[in-house]
């Protein structure tokens, strides 16, 4: 199996930013370990497995606890960011509905730096999507009087990401959180990549600006474990202000052959050792570990983004998290991307502005040093026009 895997992008040694959270074997241990010992059970069945379902709960109890959900919020294991984004869409088309909203074409207005799970969303459930031009000042953020203008009657759910994925930046979830309330829209944070990451962060002291259920307006929230949380694969939370609101989410029906089932997400079986292992590794890190983790990780980013900076790049924003893209005013950056690749290097690019993209891990800290020199070879031989072949960059 090892060997099969000789092809593969070579994560372990940290050369990948994208895809895969390396926290070091220590956590993988703990994955693995849980994740074994309930790797036959099914979530499906909290009356069979009750161990389960109540692991479920502790660990949406400890995410409700890092984002501020008041008495009463709730919340559900999913599959991942996806299957999270997918269930809150759905759960505020649901809501809206029953309370004589959206009658005619339901729609969601999001920027177009948010994640394209919501276009997934909305094309299975035939919802319109409207996004909104990022800021043209040189920010890159989200234009918040924009997405209000968008926003109407028929709109289900307003968007804010905590962080967006292209620039690792976090939008004005206050601002927009009046600009929902005043048009009286169910805002969602996608906090999919922050959500386990800004609370920690916080605490270490970074500037994290107001972004969670904190905000009066904010009624849903995508968080997932398996990016930032450090958990094992297949494992998000998606979060609702309250019970009331969360009512909208589950699927029950008794009106078939088989017996009545009542599902909260979009799955059926759900893999119980992805929920083990969630619960292993929170239990494990706790807030003194996550923190020394995201520490680590933004200290990693600060050197990422001098050193990037020193070849001439320039950062798009101000990221905060672990989450940055850059942009060079001379070389471009697709083309130092096809030089990294050839490095060994398997990372993302953003293509609004045209930058590289770097999404880093605990492990990224050792190896800093070679990224840069990689980048300054690769800029150099892009620079001179002596670059290899072009390499497409696409993910899929
Ligand atoms: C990763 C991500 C998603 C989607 O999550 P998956 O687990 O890949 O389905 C959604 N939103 C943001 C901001 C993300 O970074």
């Amino acid at each position: 199996m090892i060997e099969r895997g000789g092809g593969d992008a070579k994560w372990r040694d940290g050369k990948t930013a994208v895809y895969v959270f390396n926290a070091g074997p220590e956590l993988s241990q703990v994955q693995h370990e849980a994740y074994g010992l309930y790797m036959a059970e099914n979530g499906l069945g909290p009356l069979a497995f009750p161990s389960l379902a109540q692991m479920e709960k502790e660990v949406i109890s400890m995410a409700l606890g890092l984002l501020h959900g008041p008495e009463g919020a709730t919340g559900a294991m999913t599959s991942g960011g996806t299957d999270s984004i997918t269930m809150a869409v759905k759960t505020a088309r649901d809501y809206a509905r029953a309370n004589g909203r959206a009658q005619g074409q339901a729609n969601i207005v999001l920027a177009n730096s948010a994640h394209l799970a919501f276009d997934k969303a909305a094309h299975l459930m035939d919802i319109e999507v409207r996004r909104t031009p990022l800021l043209n000042d040189g920010s890159w953020g989200m234009d918040v009087a924009a997405m209000e203008a968008a926003m109407d009657a028929d709109t289900i759910m307003a968007v804010g990401s905590a962080p967006n994925f292209p620039h690792g930046l976090i939008d004005p979830i206050e601002a927009l959180g009046e600009a929902a309330a005043r048009k009286g829209v169910w805002l969602h944070v996608d906090a999919c990549v922050g959500g386990y990451f800004a609370p920690f962060a916080r605490m270490n002291g970074v500037p994290v600006p107001p972004f969670d259920f904190e905000i009066p307006a904010v009624q849903s929230m995508s968080a997932d474990l398996h990016k930032y949380g450090y958990c094992a694969k297949g494992a998000s939370t998606v979060l609702f202000r309250s019970e009331a609101l969360y009512a909208h989410m589950p699927f029950d029906m008794d009106t078939w052959s088989g017996a009545p089932m009542k599902t909260p997400t979009l799955a059926g079986t759900r893999p119980g050792g992805a929920i083990s292992a969630a619960w292993a590794v929170m239990n494990h890190l706790g807030i003194e570990g996550y923190r020394g983790l995201q520490g680590l990780v933004c200290a990693t980013r600060e050197r990422m983004e001098e050193g990037v900076k020193r070849l001439g790049f320039e950062i798009v924003g101000a990221p905060k998290l672990g989450l940055m893209a850059f942009s060079h005013p001379g070389a471009h950056p697709f083309a130092v991307y096809g030089e990294m690749y050839r490095r060994g290097w398997f990372t993302s690019v953003t293509k609004e502005p045209p930058s590289l993209h770097l999404m880093l891990s605990p492990k990224h800290a050792d190896v800093t040093e070679q990224y840069l020199a990689d980048l300054a070879e690769s800029l150099a031989a892009v620079s001179e026009g002596r670059e290899g072949d072009r390499v497409e960059a696409r993910y899929s």
